[in-house]
């Protein structure tokens, strides 16, 4: 596969640019993954996927890929300083580590619900404690970092002086950074700099998780695990490296600046940001209510939606807005992407029983365009709504060949045997899109079901009739019959 070139949005230059590997054939791709102290949110669910298409079309490409993702489980702190994972064990009287646990095993399941592939490998931030005290030492060796009171801060001033590119990621400037971060930090006192940040903290004697090193009893900052697994795993310079949007400042900024301040080399060729999920037009917050879970979204027990929605439609969904643009989830686009999903399964069955009596080629061209320019279009920067027009535009020749308004007998075997294999193909391996309604995703169903049955039951403890009869009506309308017993509960589908 590999002729055609490909074009990625590079945040780091914010240009459009032909992809080129650092080794012909291979790909080194690193994506920021989940800070494991609460439940995967939707907005997290749109990152991954997008990743995911990512990952899927290199591989589809021909690429041979390592993709790395990382487990946050230490120093992603909260604005007031607590750790993010020890906040956790402190409300539910855990181990930290217990925390982690259970919130890695809820993110695998809803990226299997979502029929992502797994990564090459999942790094840990606690695993790596011993490479990010050996970076914290280069950086302070190649004089960008400073000790003060057992913590380490990364010294911003001198690095930009040398450096000059503290801030071209993200489009800050140090000035601004002075501003923005006078009053929002505790330890202001000890820094040279506002905008210098920690890359090793000194733990207070109450803190949960910490380690010896040579500066004090502590912790390594949040941006650092990045850097040191990215490095570790796919060198000091690899190829691609994603997050959302929301990480490009403090967090990508940072990490840069350690590459460089370490290594004195840039972490990757290409950076790469997904944007926003949007609920109704406005930013997804728990404070103002204008939330929804997965589950609520899978039960339908919601105010923001009308009926339930499966995995494939909301992932279907989400695939019809470019990664890099927001996406506003309403329960009008759903609906629409119900019925589109639904279209597109359809036309996969009516394919395999088109035959043609290969006695021209007249159509053949009609059915190439659209196939390659799925190719083209995700070529193009992964531009997966307008790849997904092709197959809309392949799905309204499938349904005319059918009805016979197109005669089959026009188009030649080869073509046909071509859209036979492609059609299925850019659905199934480069979307990742699986046809529910066969029990194709059967692993995923089974993880949905589990969970709309734990909801149920803790609808059923609480005596809350309402969420349980509604979770039963919808599974009803769906087809689907729950058994309550010793063992717990069990589905069938009728
Ligand atoms: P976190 O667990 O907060 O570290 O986030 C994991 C990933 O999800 C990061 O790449 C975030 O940028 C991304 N993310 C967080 N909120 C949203 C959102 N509303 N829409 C899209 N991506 C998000
Ligand atoms: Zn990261």
């Amino acid at each position: 596969m590999k002729s055609k070139e490909l074009l990625l949005q590079n945040s780091l230059t914010k240009k459009k640019e032909v992809f080129k590997p650092i080794n012909e054939g291979f790909v080194g791709m690193y994506v920021c993954g989940p800070t494991v102290y609460s439940d995967v949110h939707l907005g997290n669910v749109r990152t991954f996927v997008s990743f995911d298409i990512m990952y899927r079309f290199l591989l589809f490409l021909g690429y041979k890929v390592r993709y790395v993702r990382n487990i946050t489980d230490v120093g992603h702190l909260l604005d007031d300083g607590e750790d993010r994972i020890s906040k956790g064990a402190r409300a539910d009287k855990l181990e930290p580590m217990e925390v982690v646990q259970k919130y890695t095993n809820g993110f695998h399941k809803m990226m299997d619900i979502f029929n992502t592939k797994k990564p090459s490998i999942e790094p840990r931030a606690t695993q790596h404690i011993i490479e990010q005290i050996e970076m914290v030492q280069q950086i302070i060796d190649n004089g960008y970092a400073y000790e003060a009171n057992g913590s380490v801060y990364f010294d911003t001033l001198k690095f930009n002086e040398e450096k000059k590119c503290y801030g071209k990621l993200s489009g800050r400037v140090i000035d601004e950074l002075l501003v923005e971060t006078r009053d929002n930090l505790k330890n202001q006192s000890e820094k040279k700099h506002p905008s210098d940040f920690a890359i090793w903290m000194k733990a207070a004697p109450d803190h949960l998780m910490k380690w010896n090193s040579p500066w004090s009893v502590g912790f390594p900052g949040w941006h650092l695990e990045c850097s040191v697994m990215s490095t570790k795993y796919l060198g000091e310079t690899f190829d691609i490296h994603g997050g959302g949007n929301d990480l490009k400042f403090p967090h990508h900024e940072n990490e840069v600046a350690q590459n460089v301040g370490a290594c004195n080399c840039q972490p990757c060729n290409y950076w790469l940001h997904t944007n926003m999920l949007l609920m109704n037009g406005r930013k997804m917050s728990k404070s103002d209510g204008n939330t929804i879970t997965p589950q609520q979204l899978f039960t339908g027990d919601s105010p923001h939606i009308t009926k339930a929605y499966s995995p494939m439609v909301i992932k279907f969904f989400m695939l019809q807005s470019h990664y890099s643009s927001t996406n506003d989830l309403t329960d009008d686009g759903l609906l629409a992407a119900e019925k589109g999903y639904k279209r597109l399964m359809e036309a996969q069955k009516t394919l395999e029983g088109l035959v043609s009596k290969d006695s021209s080629a007249e159509l053949d061209a009609d059915i190439n365009k659209p196939l390659d320019g799925f190719i083209d279009e995700m070529c193009d920067d992964f531009n997966t709504p307008r790849a997904i027009a092709q197959l809309f535009d392949l799905v309204t020749k499938i349904n005319s060949l059918k009805e016979g308004h197109l005669d089959i007998n026009k188009v030649s075997n080869s073509t046909l045997t071509r859209l036979k294999t492609d059609f299925p193909r850019y659905i199934d391996e480069v979307l990742g899109l699986t046809n529910e309604s066969d029990g194709g995703n059967t692993a995923a169903l089974d993880e949905v079901m589990q969970l709309v049955l734990e909801l149920r039951q803790d609808a059923r403890a609480e005596k809350n009739w309402g969420v349980s009869d509604k979770i039963r009506d919808a599974l009803a309308a769906a087809n689907i019959t729950v058994k309550d017993g010793k063992e717990g509960s069990s589905w069938t589908m009728n």
